[in-house]
């Protein structure tokens, strides 16, 4: 190499070198200046993002700040709520703990959630009852260990009966007995969110109270048998001297007596009917205190009924002169359906007071049909009388028990002040009305209505037609209401009518014109009955002559002194008046017609009527006989129903008079045995008894009498159940007595 190189090169060498350097320093310096800039640039950017994180930091702390606050506060909050869902459990508990009946829940797995001691100390000795265990495993313990009674069931049948119990949609309540002496009811309820509540209620203590209850009604029902038995015995016991004293005093008042004696056995006579007639009312009011009332509705007929009530009473209202009488309508069917006992009874109260408190004038009964129905024909009957009247006040007040109007005057009247408490019970029970209208001094009128079925083939009272040939009429009679209600029924028949209220007025009708029958009142007030038939029977003597009476001795008399067809009671029946004329009348009479003056009293028949009389009284006995001893009967006795069986074997009678109450063998067992014998189906029984009470009567009925008889007997009643039952052509002429 070449060291000596010019200077210039070297020179311009060395400033070409510098002249690179100081591009390059002027280069880097530019590079370091934009990485100055651009780091400056950079400490900025990351100096406003730490400012920025340092706000957002400062933000976020304060938000993490407030959180932790409301966590704070939820978390006392929650804690809060927890203890009070706890208190409220536990008050629950405690609640269901205090009830009383067993309580349980179980959720819709049939899982047992929650049980009250109650529920499980049934239980108790089965560890594995209690809340988890499931509900068959529950009903199965009750089944298979003997928890429950099954009552018949089979443990499995039971299990299965009770789980479908728990699927029915509606859950009845069933009762349960648990073998430990407890019964429960069970109710069970499925609730909203599908669980199954089951509430247990003791019933242990009100079955045990039921059971006395039904206990005690069993005894007061006994009490009441009893009382009620109590009552036919003694009624039984009181009737039967009864029969004697009231038999006895009837057959002696028919002796030879002078007026003394004669006041005297009627005396006995009337006081023994009273006697019989407080301890009817007595009885039957005790019978519908006790709520004993049975009505037996059968076919009656109601015109006989009023008159048989009004004939009974008649002797009582002759010997005050009062008048009775029957107006009963023409277009009423005669056969209604009611209880006869029954109506008789209201019948009897009625006119039995209106007789009682009258003095003077009349007692009038009228029964009329106002209207019918699907259910029969609605009845008024009324009693009007002319007595003493009732006061308003005292109106309301006399159909309630005891109570009779109290005056001094009127305590001369007899009575219980029971009659008309039991009629308005009869009515009422008969689903009718009573009422009373009335004015002192002036009369009452005492009026009931019901509706009564009317029997099939019942007629009209009034279209039984009187015989051909009678077209006129004369009636004698001074009392105008009972003239006008006969001369009505004539002429609704078709006859003319002459009435006249006086003797000489009617033997003038005569003498100007003859009429076909002449029908006359015995009680011509002031007026010779006796010498007005003769005087008739000489004016014309063959003019028929009906004789209205209410006294069959004096119309005795006055048939025996002059021609007269028949004698007929007071008030006159229309039937008895067409009989008696010798009309064609589908309908038995009522009562016999009398048989003229001098007929002799032999049988129709070549031999007597056989009666056999079963009665172990010897008073009874010599009463019947008595009654009996002018009929053309023959009388044999049977002191027993066994020897009245011996002896219908032999006798063959025509009739049975049968008492009930014998020793040995009673009459009802002798009616069953004789109904079997050779002639015994067809042979009429009449039982006696001195029983009043209805069950009693119906079981006697029920062993197959024909007919009864209460004792004390009359002897109309005895007359009448003979004539009704004697076989045709034995007492075809009738009896008088
Ligand atoms: P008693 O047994 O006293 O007749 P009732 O109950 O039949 O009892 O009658 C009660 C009372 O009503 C009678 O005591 C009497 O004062 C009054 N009384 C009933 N019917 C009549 C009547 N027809 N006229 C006047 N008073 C009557």
């Amino acid at each position: 190499m070449n060291i000596r190189l010019p200077l210039n090169d070297q020179l311009s060498r060395e400033r070409r070198a510098r002249l690179r350097a100081e591009r390059l320093y002027e280069q880097v310096q530019r590079e370091l200046k934009a990485a100055n800039h651009h780091l400056t640039r950079h400490a900025f950017e990351l100096s406003d993002q730490i400012i920025s994180q340092r706000e957002e930091l400062c933000l976020m702390r304060s938000r993490a700040e407030t959180l932790e606050g409301v966590n704070c506060q939820v978390a006392q909050d929650l804690q809060k709520a927890h203890s009070k869902a706890d208190m409220a459990n536990q008050r629950l508990r405690e609640a269901v703990e205090t009830l009383q009946d067993g309580f349980a829940v179980f959720d819709t797995d049939q899982t047992l959630i929650l049980a009250n001691q109650a529920y499980l100390s049934v239980f108790r000795g089965f560890a594995e009852v209690q809340p988890g265990i499931r509900y068959r495993r529950v009903v199965e313990l009750c089944a298979y260990e003997g928890v429950v009674l099954l009552q018949g069931m089979s443990p499995d049948t039971w299990v299965e009966m009770m789980m479908a119990r728990w699927l029915q949609p509606v859950i009845e309540p069933m009762e349960l007995h648990f073998s430990k002496g407890i019964s429960v009811r069970l109710a069970d309820r499925r609730v909203a969110n599908g669980d199954y509540v089951s509430l247990v209620h003791d019933i242990t203590g009100s079955l045990r109270y039921q059971a006395e209850l039904i206990e005690a009604q069993r005894k007061a029902e006994a009490a009441v048998e009893a009382k009620s038995a109590f009552l036919a015995n003694m009624s039984h016991e009181i009737r039967t001297p009864m029969n004697g004293v009231v038999g006895m005093a009837e057959l002696l008042s028919e002796t030879d007596l002078d007026d003394e004696q004669r006041g005297y056995a009627e005396t006995i006579s009337n006081s023994g009917q009273a006697l019989v007639t407080i301890i009817n009312d007595i009885l039957d009011f005790s019978k519908m205190d006790a709520g004993k009332m049975n009505l037996h509705p059968e076919p009656i007929d109601l015109e006989k009924a009023i008159h048989e009530v009004l004939i009974l009473l008649t002797p009582a209202a002759r010997a005050k002169s009062i008048e009775l009488i029957l107006d009963y309508d023409m277009f009423l069917p005669r056969q209604l359906l009611a209880d006869p006992g029954r109506m008789r009874q209201i019948l009897l109260n009625l006119v039995g007071n209106a007789v009682k408190f009258t003095e003077e004038g009349y007692v009038l009964v009228r029964a009329l049909g106002v209207g019918s129905s699907a259910l029969g024909h609605m009845v008024n009957v009324t009693v009007e009388d002319t007595g003493i009247g009732i006061s308003k006040e005292n109106q309301d007040r006399i159909f309630t028990e005891f109570s009779q109007v109290e005056e001094t005057a009127n305590r001369r009247f007899e009575g219980t002040g029971l009659g008309l408490a039991i009629t308005r019970q009869i009515i009422s029970a008969m689903e009718g009305q009573i009422w009373v209208e009335s004015e002192p001094g002036i009369g009452s009128c005492f009026g009931f209505s019901l509706v009564l079925p009317v029997e099939a083939s019942s007629v009209p009272a009034g279209l039984e037609a009187l015989p051909t040939g009678f077209k006129t009429a004369l009636l004698v009679s001074d009392h105008l209401i009972s003239r006008e209600i006969i001369a009505r029924r004539l002429q609704a028949a078709g006859v003319t009518v002459v009435t006249a209220t006086q003797s000489d007025a009617a033997l003038r009708s005569v003498a100007r014109q003859v009429p076909d029958v002449a029908i006359i009142d015995q009680d011509l007030n002031g007026q010779d009955v006796v010498n007005l038939l003769s005087g008739l029977n000489r004016a014309s003597p063959n003019l028929p002559i009906v004789l209205m009476c209410s006294n069959m001795t004096e119309a005795k008399a006055a048939q025996r002194s002059a021609s007269v067809r028949a004698a007929l009671p007071k008030p006159l029946l229309w039937r008895d008046l067409v009989t008696a004329l010798g009309g064609g009348t589908h309908l038995r009479t009522t009562l016999p017609v009398m048989e003229q003056p001098d007929e002799p009293r032999a049988p129709a028949t070549h031999r007597l009527l056989r009666v056999l009389y079963a009665e172990d009284n010897k008073t009874n006995q010599l009463v019947f006989s008595k009654m009996l001893k002018l009929l053309p009967i023959d009388l044999r006795l049977a002191e027993n129903g066994a020897k009245a069986i011996e002896e219908f074997a032999v006798f063959h009678p025509d009739v049975v008079f049968m008492d009930v109450s014998m020793p040995e063998m009673d009459g009802r067992e002798a009616t069953r045995r004789i109904r079997t014998m050779d002639g015994g189906a067809s042979v009429p029984i009449i039982a006696l008894t001195a029983h009043a009470m209805q069950d009693e009567i119906d079981r006697i009925m029920s062993a197959g009498m024909n007919a009864m008889l209460t004792k004390p007997l009359s002897k109309a009643e005895l007359m009448s159940a003979l004539h009704d039952h004697a076989p045709a052509g034995f007492l075809d002429t009738p009896d008088d007595g």
